[in-house]
């Protein structure tokens, strides 16, 4: 049953004032002195002392909880390249979803270019305004450029959040699914569905958790990754394997892993029979996955399955990644968001999902007795805990590689995201 009508969906987006965000002054601004200190003379204190010394820009702006969410709209949702205005909602929302979990500022910033030259440009440009960048729904393969040379000329955390958020919160998935699977990760054999954003960015992470590359099999929409393809972008061209499988059915045999990023309906239950033992399956393609759940279960009631969607187990949302990675890198200054920030974020939501739940999460789900288990490899994506689990193990890995500009004392830290 659909949880709101299209009515409501609009109404949500148009009344009372228009859109999901607005701006809030948090200093005084009542009487004379309060406009002097809020804006010029007394304002020109705080300007003074950024021009002798940048640091303070830290001290004396908002940047320091202020994430830019950076679209152009060319590949929003599932909704594909609807442009730069048509995926504002998109980017206030998640506006909203830093705000509510995280208690980080957005400004959503909506680029009318395809060109990636123009988004490097303008988003490097941008640099002194914010804290960090999400990239958004920008899509494959100028997305990985894009990113890649903005980490690399940027002093603050560039992250691409369709690519790492979903390799970050399906690897935790995955961390704890081995061990109820009782399968080893060097072994693993993976059929990967999609070559995208996503598919790319989930299964270089899943090499770097310990998968061997070479058991990889890819497909994107004209068939298998393999040698003897010469169509292939780089990104896709390093998954290529030197053994061609004519279709994906015949990758599946024995397979251990099914990780779909791809569209709805490419898998067959017979497909699902044909996995290994204890089969792991996280078909992700959104609002559809690439096989039911209920026909995955039914194919195979051992499979640990998981999807994209709220009401069935083992949910893979990206909110459980993004608002707590955002926290943990920008409460510890780091100029980064590294490989093993993302890794520390995985492995502390993989942690979480074996602590008990409390009730008041079981309760915003309507469910009893939620525990670590088949249907419970992952965190419930409501959970608030997440906040002080992953942020901090993500500070954590910032000062330990480095990349952090402040020290936290991390039980203090804890207990103050807690309150
Ligand atoms: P993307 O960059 O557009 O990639 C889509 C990939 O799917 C492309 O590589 C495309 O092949 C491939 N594809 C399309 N039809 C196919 C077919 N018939 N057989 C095999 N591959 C096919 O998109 P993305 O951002 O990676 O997202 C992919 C999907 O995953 C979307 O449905 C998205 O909603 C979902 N997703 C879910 C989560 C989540 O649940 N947390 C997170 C991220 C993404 P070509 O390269 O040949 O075009
Ligand atoms: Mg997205």
């Amino acid at each position: 049953m659909a949880l709101f009508t299209k009515e409501e969906a609009l109404n949500y987006h148009s009344v009372w004032r228009t859109g999901k965000l607005e701006v809030v002054p948090i200093k005084p601004c009542r009487n004379q002195k309060d406009l002097s200190l809020a804006y010029s003379p007394g304002v020109a204190q705080a300007c003074l002392a950024i021009a002798a010394d940048p640091e303070l820009g830290w001290k004396y702006t908002n940047r320091g909880n202020l994430v830019a969410v950076v679209s152009n709209g060319t590949a929003v949702l599932g909704l594909g390249n609807i442009g730069a205005l048509a995926g504002k909602p998109v980017m206030e929302g998640k506006g909203v979803l830093f705000k509510t979990f995280a208690d980080i500022d957005v400004y959503d910033i909506n680029l009318n270019t395809k060109d990636p030259e123009k988004i490097i440009e303008t988003v490097k440009l941008l640099e002194p305004t914010f804290g960090a960048i999400n990239l958004e729904d920008i899509k494959a393969p100028e997305c990985f450029e894009i990113e890649q040379r903005l980490i690399e000329i940027m002093d603050i955390p560039v992250f691409h959040d369709d690519q790492h958020g979903t390799a970050i919160i399906s690897g935790a998935g995955i961390i704890n699914a081995l061990e109820i699977a009782g399968k080893k990760i060097e072994d693993l054999k993976i059929v990967v569905s999609g070559a995208g954003a996503a598919a790319i960015a989930c299964s270089k992470f899943y090499v770097a958790l310990g998968v061997d590359q070479a058991n990889i099999a890819m497909f994107d929409s004209k068939g298998h990754i393999h040698a003897g393809r010469t169509d292939l972008h780089p990104t896709k061209a390093q998954f290529a394997q030197k053994k061609a499988f004519a279709n994906m059915a015949e990758a599946f045999k024995d397979a251990d892993v099914f990780l779909g990023l791809s569209t709805k309906g490419l898998v067959s239950k017979d497909m699902v029979k044909s996995m290994a033992k204890n089969p792991i399956i996280f078909a992700m393609a959104n609002p559809d996955p690439e096989i039911p759940y209920n026909d995955a279960k039914e194919a195979r009631p051992d499979a640990i399955m998981g999807t994209g969607r709220s009401d069935f187990p083992n949910q893979v949302n990206n909110v459980s990644g993004f608002p707590f990675i955002f926290r943990g890198a920008l409460d510890a200054g780091s100029k980064k968001i590294n490989e093993e920030m993302k890794m520390a974020a995985a492995k502390s939501l993989a942690a979480l999902a074996k602590e008990p739940v409390p009730v008041e999460v079981m309760d915003m789900y309507g469910e009893k007795d939620v525990k670590f288990g088949i249907d419970y490899v992952i965190p419930k994506a409501l959970d608030f805990r997440m906040l002080e689990w992953e942020a901090p193990a993500v500070a954590k890995a910032a000062m330990d590689t480095g990349v952090a500009t402040k020290t936290l004392d991390l039980e203090q830290y804890k207990k103050d995201l807690r309150t």
